[in-house]
């Protein structure tokens, strides 16, 4: 039976050659579009950027590490963000989520051109004192192309990506997930050709993660699927979910970070300060005297 509820899956082969994820990520996008109000362009970008940080997050062996993917393109969607703590819970957010451009064919959105042409910087905090940062040149903007090609360039792991995000006719999320395949080092050279014929077919089917979805496979049936030949076996699957750590301690630490000189102009000028937290739209509003009492404090 298929699982209808958001989670990860993660397995290995026999022989320890390639280690694989899949993620089904359908709520948490349709949750992301509901708090952003995207269109279709950008609920398809942030799903497969908000897919791929499940996916990586969830990697990470320390409980209080993150990942945080920042797409910087100079296409109309402006920069995406999107971020995972290390057990695939995720948050993330499209500068501007109300973009729209011309499909590429009848319900093939271009989010290629809708990123642009920039740079992906991959933020790794895995709990050591300063987080690890590699930064790529964006291959295509389609977003899978270019986490595969992070992972070649920067961490030489060769890595097939696959992400997709179907959206409905009322522009709900109907269908979002995605899956990696990574080889490891040593793995031998007829398993890259097995592996790479595996991927050439799919794509020669015409199929997709949506599409697989589409016809009823969950992401666990998905991987056992992409790697049947492979000697596949599971090691663990769990929730995921849409999930924002804000809290008003940490907005009140970031409005405290402006510095005195601004801190006293609102002061001033302001009767209350609103901030709304860009991954969840939450506001969180301080008084003239909160600020009063924040400025005797820096
Ligand atoms: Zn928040």
């Amino acid at each position: 039976m298929s699982n209808t509820k958001d989670f990860i899956v993660r397995g290995i082969t026999r022989d320890g050659y390639i280690k694989a994820v899949a993620v089904q990520s359908t709520e948490l996008v349709e949750h992301a579009r509901q708090i952003h109000q995207t269109l279709p362009l950008g609920t398809a970008a942030l799903g497969r950027a908000l897919s791929a940080a499940s996916m990586m997050g969830d990697e990470i062996k320390d409980p209080n590490g993150s990942i945080t993917l920042q797409f910087r393109g100079d296409g109309p969607l402006g920069s995406i963000v999107t971020v995972s703590d290390s057990e695939g819970n995720v948050r993330g957010y499209v500068q501007n989520p109300a973009c729209d451009i011309p499909r590429k064919a009848p319900g093939k959105l271009d989010v290629g051109a809708g990123v642009g042409a920039g740079v992906l910087t991959v933020i790794k905090d895995v709990g050591e004192k300063e987080p690890f940062a590699g930064k790529v040149e964006l291959l295509s903007g389609e977003i899978a192309e270019d986490i595969a090609y992070y992972y070649y360039a920067s961490e030489q792991l060769p890595t097939i990506c696959a992400l997709g995000v179907l959206v409905d006719v009322d522009q709900s999320v109907k269908q979002a997930g995605g899956y990696m395949i990574q080889l490891l080092p040593g793995a031998p050279e007829e398993i890259i050709f097995i592996l790479e014929e595996r991927v050439k077919e799919e794509a020669a089917a015409g199929r997709s993660v949506t599409s697989m979805m589409e016809q009823g496979m969950d992401a666990k049936a998905i991987l056992e699927y992409m790697l049947d030949r492979m000697g596949y076996e599971e090691l663990y699957q769990h929730e995921v979910h849409y999930e924002c750590k804000c809290s008003r301690d940490k907005v009140e630490a970031a409005v405290l970070s402006v510095g005195r000189e601004e801190l006293k102009r609102l002061y001033e000028e302001e009767d209350t300060v609103k901030v709304t937290c860009q991954f969840c739209d939450k506001e969180y509003v301080f008084t003239k005297e909160e600020i009063g009492e924040m400025l005797l404090r820096v």
